[in-house]
């Protein structure tokens, strides 16, 4: 992976939803060939090679800690994981749990490794939410370089295990998403799901696919798990 230091000159994004997110990777290790952040990384950043670099923004923890306020519900990260192998030396996923935690913000993380288990002192301490994104229980090459699904569902586990508020992404849902084994293997360690389907398949020259919806709500029935559909 080559990677980029810069200086940013704010860290925190106001999303149409009403939360914050900070970004402050932006570039994937685990580069999955339905990521749509890819494309923001190349309008917003230059960034070309989405898949082999990642741009570092050092003062990323300063920003936070002048920027953040009580109550601010903050999420990290959209475009980036969180917690790609570059979190292991760098630590400012951990290092922001801190600040925000300490500042009073709510805290919520996406994630598609089992490294976010380092910070489950952090993650605990200040309540923050843990979503994992899991699009099939199988490893799929769509996901090449993402940690395995079952390792993901393993560090769900244990989280739940361990108290911690968690659920499950399952999306962009793909021809291979085993959606009821998904759920099957997950509803006892995550408080409730999103489901989403493919999104910007034209720019990323993908094919459409469109999810079974009455499918997804019959498999909700049936394990009663909380979901929401976003398409
Ligand atoms: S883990 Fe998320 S941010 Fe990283 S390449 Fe995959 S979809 Fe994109």
């Amino acid at each position: 992976m080559n990677v980029k230091y810069i200086r940013a000159k704010s860290i925190l994004t106001k999303s149409t939803l009403g939360k914050y997110t900070i970004n402050h990777y932006v570039g994937c290790h685990h580069a999955c060939t339905y990521c749509y952040a890819r494309l923001y990384g190349k309008k917003y950043y230059g960034l070309d090679d989405w898949d082999n670099t990642v741009i570092v923004k050092q003062n990323a923890v300063q920003l936070a800690r002048k920027s953040v306020k009580p109550g601010m519900t903050v999420w990290m990260s959209s475009m980036s994981d969180p917690y790609q192998p570059i979190e292991a030396k760098e630590k400012l996923t951990r290092q922001l749990i801190g600040v925000l935690g300490a500042k009073g913000a709510n805290i919520e993380i996406l994630t598609k490794s089992p490294l976010v288990l380092r910070d489950a002192d952090l993650i605990k301490r200040y309540d923050a939410l843990v979503g994992f994104t899991i699009v099939s229980t199988r490893r799929i090459d769509a996901e090449r370089r993402a940690p395995h699904p079952k390792a993901r569902i393993e560090a769900l586990k244990k989280l739940k295990e361990n108290g911690i508020r968690t659920y499950l992404f399952v999306g962009p849902i793909l021809p291979e998403t085993d959606v009821e084994e998904i759920v099957r293997q997950t509803h006892k360690y995550a408080d409730f799901y999103y489901f989403d389907r493919l999104r910007h398949v034209k720019e990323l020259g993908i094919e459409p696919f469109r999810p079974d919806k009455a499918e997804i709500m019959r498999v909700a029935r049936e394990y009663e798990i909380k979901a929401h559909i976003l398409f």
